[in-house]
């Protein structure tokens, strides 16, 4: 099961419905006597009602009555600023992060962005780009949180991995605190247990992220999360069963390979 799909599901129980691949074909109002009512009709023919209708889809840079193009800073179709990879524009000594360059678009990027053009443009050498390793967060409940690769993204770039999952209903923190719906899943190369990426669901997700986002920034293995010891009860401990399970599905592939009986024992609990 996919992160969003473990979420839908986690959503669906507190009444909340997640339709996934629902494309839009329309939207409109009606009214239920005097009162307005949203009316949503998805590809497939199936109608949603509600009070009120949220229509979010993409962004762009509100750059247009700026006089930009008056000085020389071009910008894109979609009115995001050109920048290079030192957040210079198109005027050399005009520097542009943030929101208004365009993807990723968050707080922790745009200020990162902002630090490293501030470097380049007073030429201070000690931040010259921003980290390649990206976390991801969103703030639902349970929340989301992701790094690196997924398993998408690595099949695209033909990567061979493999995935290790723990969950939290099997840890002890989580089940002191009551917040079982959760998981983390870990993704690294099959030859060297090199980790590629991370996704995590459940509270803490987003604080959580980063210890995977240190191990990929320092070309780490999943051997981290193995060897090493983690505080107890804690959630990251997770980390360390998302591990396990992975060198298990290792083991039984290699197995599977050789036509082995299949190898570690059960997942340690
Ligand atoms: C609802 C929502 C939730 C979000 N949640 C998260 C999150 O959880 N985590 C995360 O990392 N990111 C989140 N983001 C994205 C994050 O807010 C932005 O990426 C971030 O604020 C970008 O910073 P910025 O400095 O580029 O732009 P902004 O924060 O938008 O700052 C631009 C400033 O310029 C001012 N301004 C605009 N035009 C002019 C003008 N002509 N003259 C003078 N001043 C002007 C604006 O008033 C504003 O103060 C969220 C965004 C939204 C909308």
């Amino acid at each position: 099961m996919s992160g969003i799909e473990f979420f839908a599901r986690v959503d669906g129980r507190a009444g909340v419905q997640v339709m996934l691949d629902a494309n839009v074909a329309s939207v409109r109002v009606d009214h239920d006597g005097e009162k307005p009512v949203g009316v949503v009709t998805l590809a497939g023919g199936t109608v949603v009602a509600a009070d009120c209708v949220l229509y979010s889809i993409g962004r762009s840079g509100s750059t247009e009555t700026l006089g930009l193009a008056e000085v020389g800073v071009r910008t894109n179709d979609r009115g995001f600023v050109l920048v290079d990879e030192h957040y210079r524009t198109t005027v050399p000594t005009v520097f542009a992060a943030g929101d208004v360059i365009g993807f990723p678009a968050l707080a922790s990027t745009s200020m990162e962005q902002a630090r490293v053009a501030m470097c380049h443009a007073f030429d201070l050498k000690y931040k010259e780009r921003v980290s390649p390793v990206l976390p991801y967060g969103v703030w639902t409940i349970p929340e989301v949180a992701s790094v690196g690769e997924t398993e998408e993204s690595a099949r695209a770039k033909g990567l061979v991995y493999e995935t290790g999952k723990g969950t939290f209903r099997g840890n002890m923190r989580a089940q002191i605190i009551g917040d079982l719906d959760g998981f983390v899943k870990l993704l690294f190369r099959r030859d060297d247990q090199r980790l590629l990426g991370c996704s995590i669901v459940g509270e803490g997700a987003c604080e959580l992220i980063h210890l995977a986002a240190a191990v990929i920034s320092f070309g780490g293995t999943i051997d981290y999360f193995i060897q090493g010891v983690f505080n107890f009860p804690t959630l990251s401990d997770v980390y360390k069963y998302a591990a396990y399970d992975g060198l298990q599905r290792l083991a039984k592939r290699v197995s599977r390979m050789e036509g082995l009986p299949e190898g570690l024992p059960a997942q340690h609990e």
